[in-house]
């Protein structure tokens, strides 16, 4: 048999930076395998908590707005179904698999129980650029995608609430919810609490779009105030006039640094995806936000240093700072960048931004790192705010005075 020539095929690359580091999945079971030596459970039960319990993977055409037919794949992973329902964010990028699905689902898991929430972890996503398609198109995936998690039974406030994460927002919550109480509306009294950040318009809550930059503010803040963390650290007791540097600019990136700008803190860089600032006088969030909004980079802003060179623009990472916050996607501090860094604190907005060779390195140095786990809950627990309102068919107003 004469297979056609591979040269036809597109083979993965890998972020050289990462070759020599465990897969994110391999990642999270690594670092759950060294929580676990500390708890005095059984290994045949940490192992039953270990692996996720359902992760499925399925794919639906698209018609493009242009007539032509595309493949879409998505996917959802449940971790765990020790509470119910699960609970977790729906991605929109082109970089997800199967497999960061199930490692960010047991992400969430830890995540809930850290702050005692009480859902099981899950994840789910479509691997789509959101940039490249229409409105229309984005509505279309995404009432198929609802669509088909609620045939699988993988949706509805009282089996698996998603959320919104990368590439996903309010308008994307409004219209899973839409495409659910189509469905079952009339059957399922609960159908609105399906999903959370949903506009408030649609059953959701005031707040839900800052809480995940809020819950970051809020745990570096408290870091920041700890003076035995401070001594062991090597920094000065208070918010007010550390300098700090932002990696990804999205909802969580934004408005961390809204929260820390406001309390006395100084943004001095920001990376991008496709560009970056450095400014050590101090940037204003709101307005680079504007710039950013209209200009679709921050290449060209008016103050500081800017980049568009790929490595130049990684660079500003390394910058002298007090905190970084990484709150783009998950392994962007790894063991080529680790020793490179100068800060302080390395504040986890994102899920999962830190390797273990990555981590290894910042301990050696000495750098706080304030996990993940602990900081960047604010957006779920808003999020299970949102689903007891839904839950119990009232305002929240008359919720906390009876
Ligand atoms: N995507 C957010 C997270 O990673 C929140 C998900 C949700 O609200 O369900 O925690």
């Amino acid at each position: 048999m004469i297979f056609p020539s591979m040269n036809k095929f597109k083979f993965s690359t890998v972020d050289k930076n990462l070759q020599n580091e465990p897969e994110f999945l391999e990642m999270v079971q690594i670092y759950f395998d060294e929580a676990a030596k500390v708890i005095d459970i059984p290994r045949y039960y940490i192992d039953v908590i270990k692996h996720a319990k359902a992760v499925i993977r399925f794919n639906f055409p698209l018609i493009r707005d242009d007539g032509s037919i595309e493949v879409i794949t998505a996917f959802r992973s449940q971790h765990s179904l020790h509470y119910l329902p699960t609970k977790g964010g729906t991605r929109y990028a082109d970089h997800i698999d199967i497999s960061e699905t199930e490692a960010l689902s047991a992400l969430m898991t830890l995540k809930l129980s850290v702050h005692n929430i009480p859902y099981g972890g899950a994840k789910g996503g479509v691997k789509i650029d959101p940039k490249k398609y229409s409105q229309n198109e984005l509505l279309r995936v995404t009432r198929r995608y609802t669509l088909e998690l609620a045939k699988k039974n993988f949706i509805g406030a009282g089996i698996d609430v998603p959320g919104p994460d990368l590439g996903t927002g309010e308008w994307t919550m409004n219209c899973m919810k839409d495409t659910y109480t189509t469905l079952y509306g009339e059957k399922d009294v609960n159908a609105v609490g399906c999903v959370t950040g949903k506009s408030v318009a649609q059953g959701g809550i005031d707040g839900r779009q800052e809480s995940t930059g809020l819950g970051v503010y809020y745990g570096i803040r408290e870091a920041v105030n700890n003076p035995y963390l401070a001594e062991k650290h090597g920094f000065t007791v208070g918010i007010q006039d550390k300098t700090f540097i932002v990696q990804g600019f999205g909802n969580v990136g934004y408005w961390a640094s809204k929260f820390m700008t406001g309390s006395g803190a100084k943004l001095v860089g920001i990376v991008e995806w496709n560009s970056a600032i450095y400014n050590p006088e101090g940037l204003d969030p709101d307005e680079v936000l504007a710039y950013k909004n209209k200009h679709k980079t921050l290449h060209g802003f008016h103050q500081g240093t800017t980049y568009s060179d790929k490595d130049a623009f990684l660079d500003v990472m390394h910058e002298p700072c007090d905190i970084l916050i990484p709150a783009a996607v998950e392994r962007s501090i790894h063991l080529g960048n680790a020793d490179k860094l100068q800060c302080k604190i390395l504040g986890e907005a994102a899920n999962g931004p830190t390797t273990v060779n990555g981590n290894n390195i910042l301990e050696e140095r000495n750098i706080l790192v304030i996990p993940d786990l602990v900081l960047n809950a604010g957006g779920v627990t808003v999020s299970y705010f949102e689903w007891l309102k839904n839950l119990e068919h009232k305002q929240l107003g008359l919720l906390i005075r009876r």
